[in-house]
Formats: structure tokens, sequence, C-alpha cells
């Protein structure tokens, strides 16, 4: 685990110097394409840093990469000691996208369910993945104690009426790290969500969290801006150093006019595709809340639920 620990997190102490991405030398970097800017002093270093706010979607090849190093380092952390297998059936719905609002909000119920009947620790990671058809069936890592197999599949075709579930005990050989990995590096784009992973609450632990987590910082400056575009027009000639959080460490506070720079100028794509993906995103965040409607049953509230 030391490699995703490494990779994810804590800027370096002496980042690597570079000239700012350039027209020239953007291919030598890699960073969201559509980040936003933030500039804040660093608290270990004291020093100004210029830092990418990130898209986080899984539909964005750079971030689903680091989302990926990220979960898997969370998940061996949280020491699963099982994995199920959830289908869904397809003719009871009347397309994938149908199929995945009604069943994936079941996972949690489930879990609930099993809780309250099994009285021991049931904490769970998901995972959609699609069939070739187009539908989706999930896939969960559970930390939990004993769960008969028939209780498990009675429970999910009750609330899904899908009774096909498979439960196999995680044993010393199984890497939750690779597992989880496999599975997400495979998934492509699903068109009607970017949720394609949750988890409970209680699942991953509050350390591992900490260890991912950012120092708080000072922000001093935000714009819509990509980094790249932003550090271009002020300090297109000086030597910016880039530490392995992508954040670009200032060498000088930048008082006068910025230049005139533009994303293609840093062979950024338009933004375009951004503002239509986000619109869509907004249609589909509407469609769920709207297919979550009033909840009859009070103990929905009680669990909780997490996306990523
Ligand atoms: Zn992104």
């Amino acid at each position: 685990m030391k490699d995703a620990v490494n990779d994810v997190d804590r800027p370096l102490d002496r980042p690597v110097r570079y000239l700012t991405p350039h027209p020239a030398t953007w291919k030598n970097y890699s960073c969201c394409p559509w980040a936003k800017t933030i500039v804040a002093i660093d608290p270990e270093t004291d020093s100004l840093v210029c830092c990418p706010v990130t898209c986080k979607r899984w539909g964005c090849p750079y971030c689903a990469a680091r989302k990926i190093r990220k979960l898997a380092f969370l998940t061996n952390g949280a020491a699963p000691n099982r994995w199920i297998r959830l289908g869904v059936d397809p003719a009871l719905y009347s397309g994938p996208r149908e199929a995945w609002e009604k069943t994936s909000q079941q996972v949690p119920e489930c879990c609930r369910l099993l809780r309250k009947m099994r009285t021991c620790e049931i904490e769970y990671l998901r995972v959609t993945e699609l069939h070739q058809s187009g539908f989706p069936h999930y896939h969960a890592l559970l930390r939990s104690g004993f769960i008969p197999q028939k209780q498990l599949s009675d429970t999910w075709a009750r609330l899904t009426g899908a009774p096909v579930v498979w439960i196999s005990k995680i044993d010393s050989t199984f890497s939750s790290f690779r597992y989880l990995v496999k599975y997400l590096t495979k998934l492509h784009k699903i068109e009607w969500t970017d949720r394609h992973v949750s988890y409970s609450k209680q699942f991953f632990r509050e350390e591992d969290k900490e260890k991912l987590a950012f120092p708080e910082r000072e922000i001093t400056t935000r714009s819509d801006e990509h980094p790249w575009v932003w550090l271009l027009n002020r300090y297109a000639n000086d030597e910016i150093g880039v530490d392995d959080n992508g954040c670009y460490h200032l060498p000088y506070d930048y008082c006068g006019t910025p230049g005139m720079y533009t994303r293609q100028d840093v062979g950024l794509p338009a933004l375009k595709t951004e503002e239509k993906s986000t619109a869509v995103n907004r249609v589909q965040q509407q469609l769920l809340d709207e297919s979550h409607g009033p909840d009859p049953r009070p103990q929905r509230a009680g669990y909780y639920e997490e996306g990523y």
C-alpha cells in the first residue's frame, strides 16, 4: 500500500522545478482539463501555492485515476472480509437507467435490514458494473459478521425482485486493493450517473481518511480559469515548482496586468464539453431526487451513504 499513499498525497518538501506550463511545453504536464484555480498559503512551507480544484468526475480520465487510487488505499485500510454480487432482473425495468435508479438505492436498505436481523456490523462499499446489455449489477465489499447466503438472497429479492446473489468470504490471499482497482479500471463511463461507487458511513477508517485530507489552507484567490491559463498569464517567465499533489509553488505574489493566453494556448479542450456535462448531471440529479420521492419508511433517514 506504500505506493498508493505516496502517490496520492502530501506535497514534496522541495518540488521539482519546471517552467510554467507554456504553449511549447504543455504536453509535459498532466492535470484535470476542467480544473479551476485557488491560490492559498501552504501551511507546511508558508509559501503561496496555486492549486487545481479538479472536477472529480468518473468521466474525466485524470480524476478517475486519482479517485481509484484513493479508494483503493481507503478500502485496504477498511479490511473487508466478504464480497457479494447483487443481481438485477432486466425484465422488471424499462431500461438500464430505470433499473439503476430503482435498485442502487436498495443496496443501503438491504444492509440496513440485514444489520437489524443479524445484529452485527455490516459496512459496505458497492461498485456498479454494467452487463453487455447495459443493465447494471453490483459488487460490494463487506466488513461484517456471518450472513447466511439465503438470508442475503431473500432480502435482496424482497427489495428488488432479483434473488440471484453471490457471497464469498475473503481469505488472506485476497487483496481488496487489487480487486477494487480491477473492477473500477474496467468501468467505462456510465451515461446516466457519475455515482459509480458508494459506501456506508463507517466503512472507511477515520485515520485513513485523515491521511488523505488536505491540511487546512488560507485561500487568497479563487478563479474559474484553469491553473495553467492562470499561471501562464501571470508567471510566463518564471520557474514554478509542482508537487505530488499537482499544486504549483509560486515564487512571489503576482501584481500587474495578467496576459491574454487562453485554454487553447495551453492545449486544453474548449469548455463546451464541461458545460454540457454539468447540465446533464444537473438533470440527472433532479431525476434522481424526484425518483426518491417522499419516503414512507421512517428508518430510511437512519442510514447514511456517501457517493463517490
Ligand atoms: Zn477532472
